[in-house]
């Protein structure tokens, strides 16, 4: 393909340009025996029949891609068109702990790469957010971000020069609550909580969140956000994209790659990926029929992905990884728990009498009830001096006397 020179290079996706993604992102290799149109069905060495699947992922990387505007300074735009960020993913996938000015360089610069000269720094990191976040879907940050692209309030670490892929993806799931003021996550803390989580976990059915807690639940694209409770909207992010945690499983799985703490090895912890689809499965929506009508709505009117209705955990389990701790996720967890055992008050009604019950209103209340006591008190004996009085009258001439 040839340079493309529209103001947003990237603006069309063609179904070579998502089969050529998954290669690039998951190791897919070319079947002898069907087409992307046409895939084998069901035969466990050809991977194109999960292809259908990935639709909503693809939805996002088409979402982030049309909107992806070079800067127009003279310089080249760093991505041409979607080969040019499948090359970027596929030098930070072989070069995960190397630093982002290096792997800049590397791309952009010196007479062995494509580019006549250096597009402009702003673009290099673009370009490289844009990829790092489709391998990995965390909220990246570009250097000179478009802070209009993200929401102020859960911008995460900027991705600086000197920092590797695999190290920013550990800054940003591991310290993102701890700069939002909440509870650091993170496989040390986490561990030492994970008992206090697993007893908690059975109350943690949507359902009762819903129910009790008031809480709704919001679909979201940033894996950083999954279980993010939102205490003022009364909102939970669920991370939308289960079947593309089940490729990275997968990829990882086949790679016989299993490890707890290098965010790279299959490109992303294993054990973080678990616990999302496990929270997912097993414990805000667990397979009882109430729970799995609550995530089919989800499905049809959030638009959640649809796979993750399919609990199909031999696929990309290894031995042992049913049973999962939840070392990331816990402080999230215990969040929601919190929650329940105390919600935030949300009606009008609720805000009323969460305002009436703090104690100067307390206080005030026992002065009112006193004053109203003594109130009733006088009442009723001015009614019984009038009862007394009609009785006086009635005993002094009865009826029916005659006179
Ligand atoms: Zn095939």
């Amino acid at each position: 393909m040839g340079a493309t020179s529209g103001a947003f290079p990237l603006e069309k996706t063609t179904i070579e340009d998502l089969a050529s993604l998954c290669k690039v992102l998951w190791g897919w290799s070319d079947c002898a025996l069907c087409s992307v149109q046409n895939p084998c069905s069901g035969i466990s060495s050809c991977s194109w029949h999960r292809f259908k699947s990935l639709a909503p992922f693809f939805d996002h990387y088409r979402d982030m891609t049309k909107r992806y505007l070079p800067d127009f300074m003279g310089s080249p735009q760093a991505l041409r068109n979607h080969a040019d960020l499948r090359e970027i993913i596929g030098m930070i996938r072989s070069n995960p702990d190397t630093p982002l000015s290096d792997l800049t360089n590397q791309c952009f610069h010196g007479s062995g790469t494509a580019y006549p000269s250096p597009p402009a720094t702003t673009d290099q990191h673009r370009a490289f957010s844009l990829a790092l976040h489709m391998m990995s879907m965390v909220t990246v940050a570009a250097h000179y971000s478009d802070i209009d692209d993200l929401e102020a309030a859960l911008l995460p670490e900027v991705w600086s020069d000197n920092v590797s892929p695999t190290r920013y993806l550990d800054i940003v799931l591991q310290g993102q609550n701890s700069v939002n003021g909440g509870a650091s996550l993170g496989p040390a803390q986490g561990l030492a909580q994970s008992l206090e989580v697993n007893r908690v976990l059975k109350w943690l059915k949507a359902k009762r969140l819903s129910k009790i807690a008031k809480l709704g639940f919001e679909p979201t694209n940033n894996l950083n956000d999954h279980l993010k409770l939102d205490k003022k909207r009364g909102v939970v992010k669920l991370f939308r994209h289960a079947a593309f945690l089940k490729e990275q499983l997968l990829a990882s799985r086949l790679a016989q790659e299993k490890t707890a703490t290098s965010l790279f090895e299959g490109q992303m912890s294993r054990q973080y990926a678990l616990e999302v689809l496990h929270s997912i499965q097993d414990v805000l929506f667990p397979p009882d029929a109430k729970s799995q009508a609550f995530l089919r709505s989800l499905v049809s009117e959030q638009e959640m992905d649809p796979d993750c209705t399919l609990y199909n955990r031999s696929e990309y389990e290894l031995e042992g990884e049913d049973d999962v701790t939840y070392q990331w996720l816990g402080p999230r967890l215990m969040d929601l728990y919190e929650e329940l055992e105390n919600p935030t008050p949300r009606g009008l009604l609720d805000q009323w009498l969460e305002r009436k019950s703090r104690a100067r209103h307390v206080m005030l209340a026992t002065v009112i009830g006193v004053f109203v006591a003594v109130f009733l008190g006088i009442l009723s004996l001015i009614v019984g001096i009038i009862q007394t009085w009609i009785a006086w009258q009635q005993w002094k001439a009865p009826p029916g006397n005659g006179q």
